[in-house]
Parts: structure tokens; sequence; C-alpha cells
């Protein structure tokens, strides 16, 4: 049977660890033709060796989502590769240091949004304008949080930047429906991936109150994100825009 994603030229950022590269495995599994992208040049051969090993179409280019030119450069490389681009996923994301809203340094707030929301939007920017020139529409889905629709102490350019990232998603759905280019967001919950793993660390009690709080009494794995961004980008999710959808085991509803 054909994959939910057969013959589609898809993007994908932060490639390289996590629910990046989670999502590139499963998009290639589904029929994607891929260009991962990441800021690690050995982190991304990584991914790109797993895909190929499993027979995937794949390339990968190192970039900085928070430079413009980077951005565009991905997007020129995909179009070189395949002749164009059907799909992205404008994942790449950091959590920032740990510090209470009166505490966060100018210097990490300025990383967080620059790399977490400045990237995203530089990125859109890019897929959207191909998207336009080639006609036919497209589908992106961005990684905002559910610290994208609730408060989290402790982070607050984090917070910030993921409920930028919704909004964002949410303007340029309503901008390019009638072009045919859907728009969504996922929010991911608590996942195990290394980022995840730095939260955690020496904090044993953190990971038990997110199972505490979790409706389904676990944390999410990786590939769960993934193939809710594997429907969200495929045609069987024609009629859905402008979606931040949580994928959170259902945190979101306590
Ligand atoms: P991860 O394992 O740290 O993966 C993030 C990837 O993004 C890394 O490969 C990282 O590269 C890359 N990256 C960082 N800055 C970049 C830049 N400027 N340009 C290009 N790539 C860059 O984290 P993850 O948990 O998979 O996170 C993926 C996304 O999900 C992020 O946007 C995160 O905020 C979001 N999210 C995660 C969770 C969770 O529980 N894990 C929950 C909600 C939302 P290097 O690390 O190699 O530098």
């Amino acid at each position: 049977m054909a994959g939910i994603l057969e013959g589609k030229v898809a993007l994908i950022t932060g490639a390289g660890s996590g629910i990046g590269r989670a999502t590139a495995q499963i998009f290639a599994r589904e029929g994607a033709r891929l260009l991962i992208a990441d800021l690690v040049e050995a982190s991304g051969a990584e991914t790109l060796k797993m895909l190929k090993d499993a027979g995937a179409a794949a390339v990968f280019m190192r970039a900085d989502v928070a430079k413009a030119a980077d951005a565009e450069a991905l997007v020129a490389k995909t179009v070189e590769t395949y002749g164009r681009l059907d799909c992205a996923f404008n994942n790449a994301g950091i959590e920032g240091a740990l510090a209470v809203t009166h505490k966060c340094t100018e210097e990490n707030w300025a990383r967080v949004i620059s790399i977490n929301l400045t990237g995203v939007w530089l990125c859109m920017k890019a897929e959207i304008t191909q998207m336009l020139k080639q006609g036919g529409g497209g589908s992106i889905v961005n990684t905002s949080s559910d610290a994208g629709l609730l408060g989290v102490k402790g982070m607050p350019a984090y917070v910030a930047s993921k409920h930028g990232v919704a909004g964002l998603t949410k303007a340029a759905a309503i901008e390019y429906g009638r072009q045919g280019i859907r728009v969504n967001a996922v929010c991911p919950g608590p996942i195990r991936t290394p980022m995840m793993g730095r939260l955690l660390l020496d904090r044993p009690d953190v990971e038990e109150s997110f199972v505490r709080a979790e409706p389904l009494k676990r944390m999410g794995e990786p590939a769960e994100i993934g193939e809710a961004v594997a429907w969200l980008c495929s045609d069987r999710a024609s009629y859905v825009t402008g979606l931040p959808l949580p994928v959170d085991g259902g945190l979101i509803a306590t």
C-alpha cells in the first residue's frame, strides 16, 4: 500500500535529534523524499545514514534556522534536488536557560526567540515563497508546544516563543488558504528526547510530576509526534489548517 506522503517532497529542520529525527523516519516510511537540516553536521549525518539504510531518498544540509540566508538555502537546495517543495516541518528549537521572568537574561531571551520563533518565521517565508511560485498548494507544520498554549514556570522566553509560533501558524493559515497552503502546528507535551533529558537532568521528581499530571500516565515518544505531523502534512488532513494540535497525552485537557 502506498504511504500517505508518497511522492511528496518534504523539508524537516532539527532532524538531527529527538522529534525531528523520528519524524524524518516516519516521513520516509510514508514515501516522502526528504531534505533534512540541523545545526550540527554530525547528528544530521547520523539521521541521514538511518534514512539511507532504510532505502529513503534523503539529503542533509547544515543550517542555522535563525539565519535568513540559511533558511533560503534550505529551500533552494530542496528545489535543486527534487524540483519542488510540498511539505515542511519547522521543528528546530532550544529550551534555553531555566530562570523565572525577572531573572531571564536578555541574552537568553534573544537566543530563544531567534531560534524558536524568528527561525520558524524565516523558514516559513522561504517555504511559502516557493510554494506560491510553483503553485498547487502545500502543507507546513510548525513545532509549538503545550507551552505555546499554557503558562509554564521558569522558561519565559520559551513559553513566549511557542505562543508566538501558535499565533504565527494561525496568521499564515488565513493568509494562504486561498492558494491551498495549509499551515498547522503540533503542540507536544513532555516527550522523551535529548532536550527533555537535559530538562530532567538530576530531577526525577519533575518526571514523576509530568507522569502524575498526564491523563495517559506516561511521557510521550518522539514518534508519537511524528505520526501526527505526517498526517497533518498528508492529503488526509486536506481540510485542516490553522490548528495548534496538542499531542500531549491529554495534558491540556486537565
Ligand atoms: P532536541 O532533541 O534537542 O532536538 C532539537 C534539534 O534542533 C537538535 O538537533 C538541535 O541541534 C536542532 N537545532 C537547535 N538549534 C538549531 C538551529 N539554530 N538551527 C537548526 N537546528 C537547530 O529536542 P526535541 O525535544 O526533539 O525538540 C524538537 C522541537 O520540539 C523543539 O522545537 C522543541 O521546543 C519542541 N518541543 C519538545 C518537547 C519535548 O518534550 N521534548 C515538548 C514540546 C515541544 P543540536 O542539538 O544538535 O544543536
